[in-house]
């Protein structure tokens, strides 16, 4: 491609709009453009990589023996109203009509889809095991799409199903989609992790999530310094105080009386504590949750948050919301800095860690009061103890104990094990060998296309602009020819830019009639990971200058050895299939 005839719009300033530096870059690289909020337009540089990365997950895909399969993004309410997601999705779902008036979603994932035209093909157990997958637009209506491709409304999405006799072999099929999730994301050259993680609006038994390691990501993770235990810190658990060697779990020892102290204005962990002169780690707050099982108190340490996915399985609901402030006060009469364990009406349920606390200021249950001396074990009787809050760094890992670190992260993929959730309300069955109808199993595993794209920028940049890996660049050589209106540079550029295409290597020629410095900012910004630049200086000594995007150094290679010397770059870094060129 000739960078000449390129729609490759490149721009000088950072685009106020882009927060993360993968925004930033994609909009200055002239990738994407955006339309309206969550919503992008790729152009052809972006278009490549876009392209590169959905390569990588194919040949994966099919080496994993998955098939593809590509279905339609508009889908009928009433598939949705039969697993009850229509109602239970909420705003995310773009929801609209016909001109019959019928209801129409715009797919945000298929379960449904696919569920459907399985039940309907899938007769006996010799059709199964199976697994389809596509990669197709989905649309969320995200409440706060943000990072440009990193949290679209619209975006590309590689998901995959798997259809199996029962839960041996859905497992099987589960952990062979985590295997190809594995080399996907290593052959992009990403740094990444799997974690455990909650299921979400999806459902099921249990799953994973895979993370790219970045500050800028939007998730947290724990894993422990120990053993391979590592989560989303929605899922994360904490190992309790009932593991702790009894001197370190002193409950029970406050032998001070409660007192009551005056904390007048005083509502927030920061205000009290600050006033009391204690740590914050030294107050027990109490939050009220509301569920569809009532109303319950929630207590977590000071510098600590409840966790609503833990609050929702301890107490066996489908729904956990906090209580705004409003609320609080009128369902305890009390406003909401000084609500407290004494005297509380609600059920409380405690974080286990306060089990081991002794001597902490609690809220009294009293406007502008506050209580010292509270014993959680002596003041707390008739409370559940359980794991509910956010796990942080610093945590007993709850497999060995030992301490758990945390990092931000990208969720790229994620691999979900259904079980029979979407077989059952479908009636998607099959015959057995005895004949007997049963419940297909299934699992489902997501990429976000798009998203991993920004990732790999996240973590693949400088200064200067995006440094691609060479598996999903979306040009592995850029072939700078510094004024090209010379016959000799013309001559010796557009020689190389021929032998090039003609051996398969995807080139893109800078046959601009630009100065270099607005060109070679150019090709870093856009960080093709070879640059091989044709100048008047080199050519003088009879040279080219071949130089790595990642590398400072050019280095000077004879024009006649110069095709061999990139061919042999080119295959250091594992690029030796021929490529299509254009
Ligand atoms: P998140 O928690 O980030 O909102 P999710 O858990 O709802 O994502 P899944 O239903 O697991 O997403 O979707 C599978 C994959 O699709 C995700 O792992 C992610 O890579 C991608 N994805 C999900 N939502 C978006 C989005 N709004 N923009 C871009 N990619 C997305
Ligand atoms: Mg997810």
């Amino acid at each position: 491609m000739r960078y000449s005839q390129l729609f490759l719009p490149t721009l000088r300033d950072v685009p106020s709009e882009a927060e993360v530096i993968s925004h930033q870059y994609m909009l200055r690289a002239g990738m994407i453009r955006r339309l309206a909020s969550g919503i992008y337009s790729f152009l052809p540089v972006g278009l490549r990589a876009l392209r590169k990365v959905e390569k990588a997950i194919r040949e994966e895909m099919d080496r994993a023996g998955a098939q593809e399969v590509f279905l339609p993004s508009v889908q009928p309410a009433e598939l949705w109203e039969e697993t009850g997601r229509w109602d239970r999705m909420g705003e995310e779902l773009l929801r609209f009509k016909d001109r019959h008036q019928r209801n129409f979603c715009y797919g945000p994932t298929h379960e449904e889809v696919i569920t459907d035209l399985v039940r309907r093909e899938v007769r006996s157990y010799r059709d199964l095991p199976m697994n389809l997958y596509q990669i197709q637009t989905k649309f969320r209506d995200e409440i706060r799409p943000r990072f440009g491709l990193m949290r679209g409304r619209e975006f590309s999405m590689k998901d995959a199903y798997s259809f199996d006799q029962d839960e041996e072999g859905a497992e099987k099929s589960y952990w062979l989609m985590f295997e190809a999730y594995k080399r996907i994301f290593a052959r992009m050259g990403l740094e990444f992790r799997p974690v455990e993680a909650e299921t979400g609006n999806i459902g099921g038994a249990f799953s994973h999530e895979f993370m790219v390691l970045a500050d800028s990501g939007e998730d947290s993770l724990v894993y422990c310094t120990s053993c391979d235990y590592a989560a989303n810190v929605e899922k994360a658990e904490i190992r309790g105080p009932e593991h702790l060697p009894q001197a370190e779990s002193p409950g029970g020892e406050t032998k001070a009386e409660l007192r009551l102290v005056e904390t007048r204005g005083k509502r927030t962990v920061e205000e009290v504590t600050r006033f009391l002169g204690v740590d914050p780690s030294r107050l027990v707050k109490s939050l009220v949750y509301r569920t569809d099982k009532g109303d319950f108190a929630v207590l977590v340490r000071g510098n600590r948050e409840a966790n609503e996915y833990k609050i929702k399985k301890v107490l066996d609901v489908d729904t956990a919301v906090l209580a705004s402030p409003e609320e609080v006060e009128e369902i305890l009469g009390v406003p909401a800095g000084y609500v407290g364990p004494v005297g509380m009406p609600l059920s409380i349920l405690a974080d286990h860690e306060i089990r081991a606390m002794e001597d902490v200021v609690v809220g009294a249950n009293k406007e502008d009061h506050h209580y010292l001396h509270f014993d959680p074990v002596r003041d707390l009787k008739g409370a559940r103890f359980a794991d509910v809050r956010v796990a942080a760094k610093g945590d007993p890992c709850p497999r060995c104990g030992k301490r758990m670190e945390e990092r931000r992260g990208i969720e790229v993929g994620h691999v979900f094990m259904l079980g029979t959730k979407y077989s059952e309300a479908l009636r998607a069955t099959y015959l057995d060998q005895a004949g007997k109808e049963r419940p297909i199993w299934m699992g489902c595993y997501g990429i976000g296309v798009g998203r991993t794209l920004a990732a790999a920028i996240e973590q693949n940049h400088d200064r200067d602009g995006i440094c691609f890996p060479f598996p999903i660049a979306p040009f592995t050589v850029i072939l700078t020819a510094l004024q090209p209106t010379d016959a000799k540079i013309r001559t010796v550029s557009e020689g190389l830019y021929a032998a090039l295409r003609q051996r398969g290597v995807e080139v893109l020629f800078d046959d601009r009639d630009e100065r270099p410095g607005r060109k070679f900012k150019d090709a870093d910004l856009i960080g093709i990971p070879l640059r091989v630049t044709v100048g008047p200086r080199q050519l003088q000594d009879g040279n080219i200058e071949v130089k790595l995007r990642r590398e400072a150094k050019a280095a000077a290679v004879p024009v006649e050895g110069g095709m061999d010397h990139i061919l042999g770059i080119l295959q250091d870094h594992g690029e030796t299939r021929g490529q299509s060129s254009f």
